[in-house]
């Protein structure tokens, strides 16, 4: 099959799969998700998604309703029945399934687990933006169902014949709609800070961790929107982009100043992601 769908131990082709009417994911939006890319039938960076979906888990009070050993293997042992080799994984927890009542129903949480193809991203391909006001909560750093203006954001962008949308709240910049973003200028790798404003991504993280590799200094620090035209360059990251260039922002040519930083960076990422998936070759 090329795409499958998991609920609660029943799995089977994804477009066939279907959920009980009282799951709380439905009508709250009462639960979190975590999503990754495999390649090969290897989970890229498995290990940090899964933390990550047990700290937001843990932060909504949602009990898990496996080990996260357990939930590794369910996961790599479902790879193995889908056939295509370059997919997203994306697994969520919701909060049981119980009439519609705010408060919390006993037991633990519903998981539901879907892979599909998608292509592997061409990291080195420029892409634009546009700029819209962050209207969010102020729980960001939890990857929480709830996207609305998320989902806006981005249709916005789509609209416009863009990638991604940057939310700011006010002046400052904070991440995009399914992103995070950054900005090289002056030859330092400028990021805002993992803070409750946005997500910790993780290829964020290896973004970072890229920068201490190849000797960039790096700022965590909000940074403007006029930083952000100003920008030499500016990334956007994410699990299945890693971390694409930009050529514009709200219509206005963008970054593009400094081409070798950049290529050296998405080198040394998409390197890291080749050598863990046995990915050869060029990007799609
Ligand atoms: N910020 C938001 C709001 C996101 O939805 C995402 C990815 O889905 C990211 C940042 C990037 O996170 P990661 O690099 O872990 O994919």
């Amino acid at each position: 099959m090329d795409a499958l769908g998991y609920y609660n131990g029943k799995w089977g082709l994804l477009d066939d799969m279907t959920v009980p009417m009282n799951d709380r994911g439905l009508y709250f939006g009462d639960g979190v998700y975590d999503a990754a890319v495999c390649v090969n039938r290897i989970i890229f960076t498995l290990d940090e998604h899964i933390d990550r979906f047990f700290t937001s888990a843990g932060l909504l009070e949602i009990e898990p309703s496996c080990s996260k050993e357990e939930l590794k293997t369910l996961l790599r042992d479902l790879i193995q029945k889908v056939d295509n080799h370059s997919l997203l994984a994306y697994w969520q927890w919701t909060r049981g399934t119980s009439r519609r009542d705010h408060t919390f129903p006993p037991g633990p949480a519903n998981l539901l687990i879907t892979f599909k193809p998608i292509p592997v991203s061409d990291i080195y391909r420029k892409i634009k933006l546009i700029t819209c006001e962050d209207t969010r909560f102020l729980h960001c750093n939890i990857k929480t169902l709830n996207l609305i203006p998320n989902v806006l954001a981005a249709q916005r962008a789509k609209e416009q014949g863009c990638k991604e949308a940057v939310f700011h709240r006010g002046e400052i910049v904070t991440e995009g709609a399914h992103s995070n973003v950054h900005i090289l200028k002056g030859g330092v790798f400028i990021t805002h800070p993992a803070d409750n404003l946005i997500l910790r991504g993780i290829a964020r993280s290896h973004l970072l961790t890229a920068c201490k590799k190849l000797g960039i200094p790096v700022e965590e620090r909000p940074f403007t929107l006029a930083e952000l035209f100003d920008a030499d360059e500016i990334l956007v990251s994410s699990t299945s982009t890693m971390g694409l260039g930009v050529e514009a922002v709200d219509n206005k040519p963008a970054g593009g100043k400094a081409p070798e930083l950049l290529k050296k960076l998405q080198d040394e990422v998409f390197g890291e992601f080749c050598a863990a998936t046995g990915w050869k070759s060029d990007p799609l």
